[in-house]
């Protein structure tokens, strides 16, 4: 049977509690300057439900940087627009391997081995981008968010997105690498200047939930993208979700869930709730750690386990 609003209210309110007084709450990204000035103490919580509900708890209203869960939403638009033939580009297998790492790559060459690592999502960015303006894709991007979410007050923040450009060697480095395997279509430069922007959407937990409802398969949701598109979404954010943490968030929680380096975990309970969680404080594989062990604890409370 369905847990109630009026169970899972206090639930999230006992952990919005308890993480809003932990001491070991990680460091916040540094390699994007913008990203480390964010106060540590912060911790937020939202979900919401089938029948239209939406709980929250803790500071689930401030606006944080999505950065790669952006990922999971260029992935649906490119599908939609590209369909299986994206594949050819990019993998489905998880990486075990860091979030920028570049070795993966020379061992396939040039074909990144997940969309959810950054070369993954730097082909999929390059491929929407393909006969577009970046301002066309990031159009298009802000109003799938907007529509998903049901709510116009989504917006990127060029501060953010211009500090990850000023320090995106990586990222360059990536996509250069591909561009020598012919795996690139646009100047790299036009396609990691999307890419940075992308990652620097800004939204509360709040409106990540909501902008989750898809995925969760709700009836009442906006219908972005096909049943069997969101199931394949899911299983790839439960397979590369985490990086080389998406074996332990699958062990330790049991859900798809798509982390970013601002803090945020979006994470679908199939059927049953989409829920955001924030707090900026990494763990050592680059995901929020008090917003990992929230999401711990939320799945023992709800026995939401796509395992059972
Ligand atoms: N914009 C970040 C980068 O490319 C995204 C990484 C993340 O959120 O995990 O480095």
């Amino acid at each position: 049977e369905a847990i109630s609003p009026a169970e899972l209210q206090p639930i999230l309110d006992d952990i919005a509690h308890d993480m809003a007084s932990a001491t070991d709450r990680g460091e916040p990204a540094i390699y994007i300057p913008e990203l480390g000035s964010v106060d540590p103490g912060q911790f937020g919580i939202a979900l919401c439900l089938p029948g239209g509900e939406t709980l929250q708890a803790g500071d689930a209203t401030t606006p944080f940087s999505i950065q790669s869960i952006s990922k999971v939403f260029t992935l649906a638009i490119a599908l939609g627009r590209l369909g299986d033939s994206l594949w050819a580009r990019v993998g489905r297998e998880p990486s075990g391997l860091a979030f920028n790492s570049i070795v993966a790559l020379e061992h396939n060459n040039g074909i990144p081995r997940n969309p959810f690592v950054n070369p993954g999502a730097i082909a999929v960015t390059d491929a929407i981008l393909h006969g577009l303006q970046p301002r066309d894709v990031l159009a298009e991007l802000l109003q799938f968010l907007r529509t998903a979410a049901e709510d116009d007050d989504i917006h990127i923040d060029k501060d953010v997105a211009l500090s990850e450009l000023a320090h995106a060697h990586r990222n360059i480095a990536m996509a250069e690498f591909m561009a020598s395997h012919g795996n690139l279509q646009n100047p790299t430069a036009l396609t990691i200047g999307t890419y940075c922007h992308q990652c620097a959407v800004d939204m509360t937990c709040v409106q990540l939930a909501r902008a989750g409802r898809f995925l969760a398969g709700f009836a009442n949701a906006p219908r972005l993208v096909s049943p069997s598109r969101v199931r394949r979404i899911n299983a790839l954010m439960l397979t590369c979700g985490h990086y080389d943490a998406s074996g332990d968030f699958a062990y330790q929680v049991g859900l798809p869930g798509k982390s970013g380096v601002g803090g945020g975990i979006l994470s679908i309970a199939p059927t049953r709730a989409s829920i955001a969680v924030w707090s900026p404080g990494l763990n050592a594989q680059g995901n929020s750690k008090l917003g990992a062990l929230a999401m711990e604890r939320l799945a023992e409370a709800t026995g939401w386990s796509v395992f059972g």
